[in-house]
């Protein structure tokens, strides 16, 4: 295997640039990789070669004619849940075992529009629908960093690719943490931008007041030039925003000065461990040695988040998921009448926590329940967005943990679905908020696991996380410390 893998996407851009390398030699490179480390890890679902070279010599011809382009040739590893033109789209789940889909998401198409190349479909959680990626239909996926520990999820498979150099950059989904919690399980960059910023077409809907497409990728600046390329408005999501996509790229000056950062005592005290807790300090610190600003801020209703978003997220998907039927989408179980087919069919292909989510959701939106869980739900929401909009008054970005915990051994908490719940604490008030939020890594544990910084801001603020990143991530360096599990 040649080293190409091992790269991200700014060293690629300057090789593919000066003529050192094609975009066919960096698949090739990252189906190596794939070869080599994939049988320990499962992060790949499907892995077409020959329709990524072909579109690897396109990239190369278009180079050849001078076109540029931040993502021109790169390979990107697609979570199975996104649409990619006549490529198999399961989500992890039994019922879609088979589909191939007939269009391009809209954040596909941007990627294509831009040279980038959708290379592989990496595993997840069925439907989004965890934090482990332990709740596939295909097999788990293991953490990089030691093979028995989970990678986070639901978005398991992009983290675990990216981190183990078998995937340059990844597009994954998050919901209510799935891009920065195993981002942070994984040691690498996960982005979560706001609520509008990436089209949801061609994204299977889980809940869709809070699904956005997000970036996991090897550096801050590689997230960046990603986001650049598939932000944008697009008429076929009428939820995507018609806001100018800036050069995020500019935004990354590598300087901390003048930022006012934000501390919530309340993000450290839901069951944060010690040791979490501890590196994330360190890296606020850090940060202010950088020439930041710290600035106390309380977040009142931080304790409802979890319950609020295990209604509505249920709620959503449960509608979101009847279109599984085995009539409009799904394998199909033939039976005698249409509800016994539907009903055979559901119970056949959908994974027990797929289910648990149907009935949650079915429940809170009952009439006689709707009103005691749903809307209140939703005005619970609106609080959490209140405090966001005052916290937000007084700090530029708001730091915490991404996850209480670093990831824990496969099979730890599987039996156990409100401790996986209580997991996404950190992440989900971003995605009740709509705002946006990156994990950075910030250090490991004694156990030499990775732990990740988290940076939010309120809606269309990427730069400024970004910019946060960049400058905490160039200076403490970790990005640089890859697994060495895998040495090559
Ligand atoms: N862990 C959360 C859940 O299970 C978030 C998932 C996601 O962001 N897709 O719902």
């Amino acid at each position: 295997m040649s080293e190409l893998a091992l790269k991200g996407i700014q060293e690629l851009r300057g090789l593919l640039e000066s003529g050192a390398c094609s975009s066919r030699e960096i698949i090739e490179s990252v189906y190596a990789r794939i070869q080599e480390v994939d049988p320990k890890i499962n992060a790949y679902l499907k892995v077409d070669v020959e329709s990524a070279l072909l579109e690897a010599d396109a990239a190369d011809s278009r180079r050849s004619v001078g076109e540029k382009g931040p993502l021109l040739g790169i390979p990107v590893a697609i979570k199975d849940l996104l649409n990619v033109k006549g490529q198999s789209c399961s989500c992890a789940s039994k019922i879609l075992e088979g589909y191939i889909s007939p269009y391009d998401a809209g954040c596909v198409a941007k990627l294509r529009e831009a040279g980038a190349i959708p290379f592989g479909r990496v595993n997840m959680d069925e439907f989004a629908m965890g934090a482990s990626t332990e709740r596939s239909a295909y097999g788990i996926t293991r953490n990089p960093w030691n093979l028995d520990h989970v990678p986070g999820g639901s978005s398991g498979g992009s983290a675990a690719a990216v981190a183990a150099d078998e995937a340059i950059v990844s597009l994954g989904s998050d919901t209510g943490g799935s891009v920065r919690q195993p981002a942070s399980f994984c040691g690498c960059v996960g982005l979560k931008p706001s609520y509008g910023r990436v089209s949801r077409f061609g994204l299977t809907a889980f809940a869709s007041s809070l699904d956005q497409v997000g970036v996991l990728s090897k550096s801050v600046a590689d997230a960046a030039d990603t986001l650049g390329v598939v932000a944008g408005h697009d008429s076929r999501d009428t939820t995507s925003d018609r806001a100018a996509v800036p050069d995020y790229g500019k935004s990354l000056d590598g300087s901390m000065k003048g930022t006012k950062i934000g501390i919530a005592e309340e993000f450290f005290g839901v069951g944060v461990n010690p040791e979490v807790a501890e590196r994330v300090r360190d890296a606020i610190d850090f940060c202010v040695s950088l020439g930041a600003e710290l600035v106390s801020v309380s977040f009142p209703h931080l304790k409802y988040a979890v319950s609020v978003y295990y209604i509505l997220a249920p709620a959503e998907a449960s509608a979101n998921l009847s279109r599984f039927d085995g009539i409009r989408y799904g394998n199909r179980v033939e039976a005698e009448d249409p509800v016994t087919l539907m009903c055979k069919t559901r119970e056949a292909h959908f994974g027990d926590e797929v289910k648990r989510r149907i009935l949650l959701g079915t429940y809170v939106l009952s009439s006689g329940y709707y009103d005691a869980y749903y809307v209140k739900a939703l005005k619970a929401r609106a609080l959490i967005k209140q405090d966001f909009d005052k916290v937000f008054e007084k700090c530029d970005v708001l730091m915490s943990p991404v996850a209480p915990t670093t990831a824990y051994r496969i099979g730890a908490e599987l039996d156990d679905p409100l401790a996986l719940y209580l997991g996404d604490i950190c992440t989900i008030p971003s995605n009740l908020a709509g705002g946006c939020g990156l994990s950075v890594p910030c250090g490991f544990s004694d156990a030499g696991l990775p732990i990740g910084l988290q940076i939010l801001g309120p809606a269309f603020a990427e730069e400024r996380i970004l910019r946060a990143g960049f400058a905490y991530e160039q200076s403490a360096g970790f990005q640089s410390q890859r697994t060495s599990l895998f040495n090559v």
